[in-house]
Formats: C-alpha cells, sequence, structure tokens
C-alpha cells in the first residue's frame, strides 16, 4: 500500500484523540512528518489477544536498515484506527501513540473495550501514509463454548535459510492467532553459503556482522520485517511471540553463553536483545525489558476449550550439563535440583494446570519436552545409544518429570514446541524406558519456516529413529508450520510443509495429520 497524502489530522483532532485514548500529552507536541520514503516498511502486526481487546503494533522506518531506521530523535506523533470492516469504514476505536527513537519508533497500543471472539481490523497514520490494513481477532468470552479454535505453530525463521512461503500459507489459512516459539531472528553475522557449503537462497547486506548491540538486533529485525510474506502473516491475525535462543545467541541459558562471556557483560547483551525484541513484537506494556529481565510466561483463556501456558525455557533455566551438545551418560542431567522453567515459574505452572477450566491444557514452549535418543539420526557424529540433547528437558529430566506429574489423570495435556528444524510428533510418558507405560499426553514439535534449506521428504534411518523411540510417532525434515484444529471433542495438528524454500512461492501442502481424541491421551493417525 503506497502513503495517501489525504486525511491529515490536524493538531486539535490529535489532541483529542490522545485524550481519548487516555494518553499523557508529552511535552512538546510531536512533529508531523513528512517521510521521503513509507514509514510502514515493517507492516503492521497484532498480538496478546485478550477476550476484550488486543495490542497493535507498528515501527516507523522509511530506511529500515538505517541504524536509527531513517529517523530523526525528533518524536512522531502516530494515531491508530480499529474498524469493524476490512474498509475502515466502521471506526470503533481511535487514538494517537507517540513513536520515539528511545524505543526504535516502534509503537505499541493496547486496545480493550471490544467484543469477544470477533475479528476487527486496524491502521496507522504518520506524517500522511497509512499503514496497510491488518486482520485481528478477539479470544472467546472465559466462560464461552467454544466449538472451533484454528491457529498455527511456527519459528526457526532464518532470512537467509530461505523464503517465507510458509508465512504466506499462515496469512491465507484465516486462522485465530499464531503461537511464535521463537528463533524470530538468527544473530549470526552475513554468509553466502550454509554450514555444508550450499549458496544460501538470501544473502544479507555483507556489513551485518554477528549482533551484539542494540543496533544490531534492531537492523536484524528491521531485515526480517521487510519480508512481505512475514508481514502477510502478521496482518492476518494475532500473535503470541515468544522466544527462544537466536533472539539473544546460540544455545544462552539464564546469564550465561557457550563462550562462558562474564555474566555480567552477557547480561548486556541480553538487555540489548530483549529491547530490540520488544520493539519488534505486538506485546503488552508488561512485556516491556527491565534491564536484561523481560517476563515473557503468561496465560491465555480460549473460553472453556483450553488453556494456554506460553512458557520461557531460557532465562530461568539452569546451564546446559556435561559441556551441551549430544550426550550419553550424562548423570548431572538427571540431578533434582536442575531446572528448565526456574522455581517462581515451575510454581506458576502447577497452579495453572491444578485450576485450568479448559478441555485442553497446552504447554506452548520452546525445547524439546519428550526424551528422545538421538543415536541413529544421520548426522550424528556419536551413535553411542541413549544419545541425549542437554539442550532440551532432557538435560533436566527432574524438571521433566516434576513438569509431568502436574498433568491431571483426566486432563489433555498438549506440549508445542520446535528449535530443531524438523517435525516431531510424540506420546508423552510417564517411564520413557517402558514402552508400555501409559501416554499422558502429546507433543508436537514444529518444524522451521525456513532455517536449515529445503530439508528431505525422506528422512535417512527413520525406521531406526522409530525404533529407538516407541513414543516418537513421526519424524519429519521439510520446512513449514503446524495447523492446530481444535475442537472439545478431538485435537487435528495438520504438519503443513513446503516443498522448498530455496525458492520463492513453492506449493504447500499438508503432509501428515494425527488427532488425538479428549479423554484418549495418543496419537492418532488421520
Ligand atoms: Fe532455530
Ligand atoms: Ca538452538
Amino acid at each position: 500500500m503506497s502513503p495517501r497524502p489525504d486525511r491529515r489530522l490536524d493538531r486539535r483532532t490529535l489532541f483529542k484523540a490522545a485524550l481519548g485514548a487516555g494518553l499523557s500529552l508529552p511535552l512538546a507536541w510531536p512533529a508531523r512528518a513528512q517521510f521521503q520514503a513509507f514509514p510502514f516498511s515493517l507492516g503492521v502486526a497484532s498480538g496478546e489477544p485478550a477476550a476484550d481487546g488486543f495490542v497493535i503494533w507498528t515501527r516507523l522506518a522509511p530506511e529500515p536498515l538505517a541504524p536509527w531506521g531513517g529517523m530523526t530523535p525528533t518524536p512522531i506523533a502516530v494515531t491508530w484506527e480499529v474498524a469493524a470492516d476490512a474498509g475502515m469504514n466502521k471506526v470503533i476505536k481511535s487514538g494517537s501513540a507517540v513513536a520515539r527513537l528511545e524505543s526504535g519508533h516502534s509503537v505499541h497500543v493496547e486496545i480493550d473495550g471490544l467484543e469477544p471472539a470477533r475479528d476487527y481490523f486496524y491502521r496507522f497514520r504518520a506524517g500522511g501514509a497509512d499503514s496497510p490494513v491488518g486482520r485481528v481477532k478477539t479470544l472467546p468470552a472465559p466462560g464461552a463454548e467454544v466449538r472451533l479454535l484454528k491457529f498455527a505453530a511456527a519459528g526457526c525463521q532464518s532470512w537467509e535459510g530461505g523464503y517465507y512461503t510458509a508465512w504466506r500459507s499462515v496469512a491465507d489459512d484465516a486462522l485465530d492467532f499464531v503461537f511464535h516459539y521463537g528463533d524470530y531472528i538468527y544473530e549470526y553475522r552475513a554468509a553466502t553459503v550454509d554450514r555444508d557449503n550450499r549458496p544460501l537462497p538470501r544473502v544479507m547486506p555483507a556489513n551485518f556482522g554477528s549482533c551484539y548491540t542494540l543496533t544490531d538486533y534492531r537492523r536484524r529485525y528491521a531485515l526480517y520485517k521487510s519480508d512481505l510474506d512475514l508481514q502477510a502473516a502478521h496482518a492476518s491475525c494475532p500473535f503470541l511471540p515468544s522466544f527462544d535462543d537466536h533472539e539473544v545467541t546460540d544455545n544462552w541459558a539464564a546469564d550465561s553463553d557457550p563462550k562462558n562471556t562474564p555474566a555480567q557483560d552477557f547480561l548486556f547483551r541480553r538487555a540489548a536483545a530483549f529491547q530490540a525484541w520488544y520493539e519488534h513484537m505486538p506485546v503488552r506494556r508488561r512485556m516491556v525489558p527491565r534491564g536484561p529481565d523481560v517476563l515473557a510466561h503468561r496465560h491465555f483463556r480460549i473460553g472453556t476449550l483450553a488453556d494456554i501456558a506460553v512458557l520461557d525455557t531460557r532465562q530461568y533455566r539452569s546451564h546446559q550439563p556435561c559441556g551441551d551438545g549430544f550426550k550419553a551418560n550424562c548423570r548431572t542431567a538427571d540431578e533434582a535440583g536442575r531446572t528448565m522453567l526456574g522455581e517462581a515459574q515451575e510454581r506458576w505452572l502447577a497452579d495453572l494446570l491444578r485450576s485450568a477450566t479448559g478441555t485442553w491444557q497446552v504447554l506452548a514452549q520452546q525445547v524439546l519436552f519428550s526424551r528422545l535418543n538421538w543415536r541413529a539420526f544421520s548426522w550424528m557424529q556419536n551413535s553411542e545409544d541413549g544419545l541425549h540433547r542437554m539442550d532440551a528437558w532432557d538435560g533436566a529430566t527432574a524438571a521433566q518429570g516434576r513438569v509431568i506429574d502436574m498433568f491431571k489423570p483426566a486432563g489433555n495435556p498438549v506440549v508445542l514446541t520446535g528449535d530443531l528444524h524438523m517435525d516431531l510428533a510424540l506420546e508423552i510418558k510417564h517411564d520413557w524406558n517402558e514402552a508400555k507405560s501409559p501416554c499422558v499426553g502429546v507433543e508436537f514439535l514444529t518444524t522451521s519456516i525456513s532455517s536449515g534449506g529445503d530439508g528431505t521428504p525422506v528422512v535417512k534411518n527413520a525406521d531406526a529413529i522409530l525404533a529407538d523411540n516407541p513414543h516418537l510417532k513421526f519424524v519429519g525434515n521439510q520446512r513449514g508450520y503446524t495447523r492446530h484444529v481444535v475442537t472439545p471433542q478431538r485435537w487435528q495438528a495438520d504438519l503443513r510443509a513446503v516443498e522448498r524454500v530455496s525458492v520463492p512461492g513453492a506449493p504447500v501442502a499438508t503432509r501428515k495429520s494425527f488427532v488425538v481424541e479428549a479423554g484418549r491421551p495418543g496419537l492418532v493417525e488421520a
């Protein structure tokens, strides 16, 4: 959409709009800028849906890759409208916010007072330019009976790894929301080839080094968010954002990184990374980082259908045991004191699961929850039996067990995960070593949007991998996302796969579907 010079708002209109939105007025009235280029180059987004509202987001960046996005330190007024129709004719709410350099000229507006389970539309205006229109949907009322919920889980979107065809498909799915499991950006420096020396489908500007400072992370988000397929996904429905490691750096844990940078220094990097994350995510004010800390675990209630706990498996976890990587017989991994959530979040989750009233209990999180023996994976250098991933919950088996103990006997837990750049469908067991141990819940680990490149339709050694892991029902190695279609009776997970990500616009198809019947934990192929 191109900038439209009409309908400029005068000062009085803005003043009234600002008062209407309950915003305090800045001391110096922000300038009404005229931009050299379209300021909404990063699109619009919505997130954090509630029964009565949501967050709408944009960021002014006429030159997205410039250090300040092509902006100056002058605060800029951005007006916004929420309407009942896509044509933006029936405006229900409007107001004004101020975009400032201190927060990367991002705008986060929390809207409330709306009706549950309804589509709304929104747009922004600044300096005579109109943003694209976004569609957003409120959640059902807390006690409402919900007959159908459709959402996607997605993440791991290396920009250079491939085209965002999967995001375009998400945009076309008319979903209630997207859970993003993290790796929204990768912090690595620009490269022209991947780890196997194959040319990358997209190459970042040569001056993109590894991200350390706020400016580095801002430019990285700006590059990623310039992608029109990603913008289409954001404009199509609200997101529930989370983060994994690459929003900061590969395999960080709490106050440490794999290079053993002293905590006091690493935490400056984490603070810069979290500020940029906040600036680019449609999240609420209570998620504004305080230095290196951000409160990212939270609860979404979908009427009587589901309770969704979005978890944070990075900030409070124990450091990876036995030197990280894949290890067999790592005794430290089994120590009782180890944690993935930290004490406070673990208690919060236990309380939440105890009081959850929804049919389905969803743990929306980042790294593989279930036990997995990696021995037979073809790329594994080490073929010892009982090889486990130390960065995942297998690196803290006591914590894994404590969460399984939180599952109610009559409950329907569904764990949603990412991180591994492949599809896994798993049954969660009380006793992983006992084939007959009953299934107490399921885990759907979603593949990457683009990270890792095209992938392969057939997984090498799949038979051996499945034989080593009787609770593993599927392993796939293509790019895509998972579409979850949930009713009070059944949960269906459609594993959506993109034929290739090395070229734009390849076909997307449902590779496999699994069904879980409510009250009968276990995976059934659909
Ligand atoms: Fe990743
Ligand atoms: Ca990782």
